[in-house]
């Protein structure tokens, strides 16, 4: 099983359009980017997103992916969301997971495509290609938000998703003992309503005991990655981690 961060960025992505800060500029001027937030998962030749990011066109076109086989949606915000039609209109017939409340709040966006919807329910198990997938409610007011467990072959990733620090106590259970834990968190420190910061990322995942984790959904209130990354374990767009029998691997892209 193969779990690649697609993009790194929180809505506006990094570079922010007519934002002249220190990190956007660096960003300008070095030729990178924080594309919005979806995460490939690839397992016994089917691919699975989670989330489809505004960017998805340049993702999937950069990782070679000329297929989709099945999408589980967080919650309904735009940078979540917003791609679906970037592969839809040349695909079609792709199955999308999600609880019905969710369902419900971006079916009114893509009114217009009649995708097929997988109801699920928080805290049941189902399984997309060999993996074992559970959605959990988390707290990203005012919307209907979930993170994603994973489970295959004995590894465990959870995904917060877009929350802030006050989960709901079940769902930190459901998130223990993870061998790789992505999380949310929008800046290095301050206090956000839908967001963790990266104090209160790091303090969930040694409070769920993370093996290794990696932050994500990051703002330009992070300086640029190679200074940021001596700070916290922040993410990079295709980083990709590999998951084998015995053995979990690290790499970036390709
Ligand atoms: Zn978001
Ligand atoms: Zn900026
Ligand atoms: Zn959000």
């Amino acid at each position: 099983m193969i779990v690649r961060l697609l993009g790194t960025g929180d809505s506006p992505g990094t570079p922010v359009l007519n934002c002249h800060c220190k990190t956007c500029e660096d960003a300008r001027r070095n030729g990178w980017e924080r594309k919005r937030f979806s995460i490939l998962v690839k397992n016994a030749g089917k691919i699975i997103l989670i989330d489809t990011s505004p960017d998805l066109r340049r993702q999937l076109l950069d990782n070679g992916i000329e297929r989709v086989d099945a999408v589980i949606w967080t919650h309904p915000h735009f940078d979540h969301f917003g791609g679906f039609s970037e592969f839809y209109r040349v695909q079609g017939n792709v199955e999308v997971f999600t609880t019905p409340q969710i369902h419900e709040s971006i079916g009114k966006y893509l009114h217009f495509l009649s995708y097929r919807r997988k109801e699920v329910e928080v805290y049941e198990k189902f399984q997309i290609s060999g993996i074992s997938f559970t959605l959990f409610p988390v707290n990203h007011p005012p919307v209907d938000a979930v993170g994603v467990k994973l489970e295959w072959n004995g590894y465990k990733v959870v995904i917060t998703g877009d929350t802030n620090i006050e989960i709901p106590e079940r769902s930190v259970e459901e998130m223990n003992k993870p061998d790789l834990f992505i999380a949310d968190a929008i800046a290095p420190s301050g206090k956000f309503k839908k967001h963790m910061n990266a104090k209160e990322a790091l303090s969930l995942a040694e409070r769920v005991g993370a093996r290794r984790v990696i932050l994500t959904h990051l703002g330009h209130f992070f300086p640029p990655p190679k200074i940021a990354v001596r700070h916290y374990p922040v993410g990079e767009d295709y980083q990709t981690f590999s998951f084998r029998e015995g053995t979990l691997d690290e790499f970036l892209g390709d």
